[in-house]
């Protein structure tokens, strides 16, 4: 008995002082690689204080979760570095009654920082294993603001449009009409468009209130392909 005792009690220890580490991983992520960089909306920085990244990696990958690159979230996939996670939701500029729509669901980990910063995330992934893992993932932490379909993000979500905010997280060739067309007045667009993975660019869209399409190209990256159904 007081063996068993003893092995619960060093198993609860052992297990905060993981979770501890964890946060500490966290924290300094936010500090050397989004606030060092000049992200300092704190909206944003709480949003990912909040979210648990080695929760929505690949098993075995918890603690290369915080480091700064992507990582492998299986079926050839990946999350995107940390901080283009910050940088691409601050460009969204999402406000608490934003409607946001995201492509390319993947861990869930994006979705869930979108749904720290307004009131609903749709989010599409065309991989069903993937959008099933980070349903389970986000249910887990108790994300009722966000809702995941299987299907093909070039389509976009017409039942739900239009959108205040969109953002892409696989890269098309070109910029999807689709999307642009369900993006309401007012509304941001950001993805990253490429011919190829080494000439990939983010773009910026924004619509005014009379209907107006800008397009800017604003930081070159690499993202995996928004690939055709
Ligand atoms: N936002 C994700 C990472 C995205 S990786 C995260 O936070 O983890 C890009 C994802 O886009 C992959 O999961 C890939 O399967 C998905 N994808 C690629 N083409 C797609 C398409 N046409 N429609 C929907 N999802 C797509």
């Amino acid at each position: 008995m007081k063996r068993i005792l003893f092995t619960i009690i060093f198993l609860s220890i052992s297990c905060k002082g993981h979770d501890n580490e964890l946060y500490q991983l966290r924290m300094n992520m936010i500090e050397t690689q989004i606030k060092k960089r000049g992200i300092t909306d704190q909206t944003i920085l709480d949003a990912m204080k909040k979210v648990n990244r080695h929760e929505y990696v690949q098993e075995n990958f918890e603690r290369l979760a915080y480091s700064d690159r992507p990582v492998p979230i299986g079926f050839g996939q990946t999350i995107s570095q940390p901080y283009i996670v910050a940088f691409m939701s601050h460009k969204l500029n999402v406000a608490s009654h934003h409607k946001v729509l995201e492509i390319g669901t993947g861990s869930g980990y994006q979705a869930a920082v979108l749904a720290e910063l307004s009131d609903h995330v749709y989010t599409i992934e065309i991989i069903p294993e993937l959008a099933k893992r980070a349903e389970k993932v986000l249910k887990k932490n108790d994300y009722d603001n966000i809702t995941i379909r299987i299907g093909d993000g070039y389509k976009g979500w017409p039942e739900h449009a239009p959108f205040d905010r969109i953002m892409v997280t696989a890269a098309p060739k070109e910029i999807p009409e689709k999307l642009v067309e369900q993006l309401a007045p007012g509304g941001i667009m950001v993805l990253p468009v490429g011919e190829t993975v080494m000439m990939q660019y983010l773009w910026l869209i924004t619509k005014d209130n009379d209907g107006q399409i800008e397009k800017e190209k604003i930081l070159p990256v690499r993202f995996v392909p928004m690939v055709k159904k």
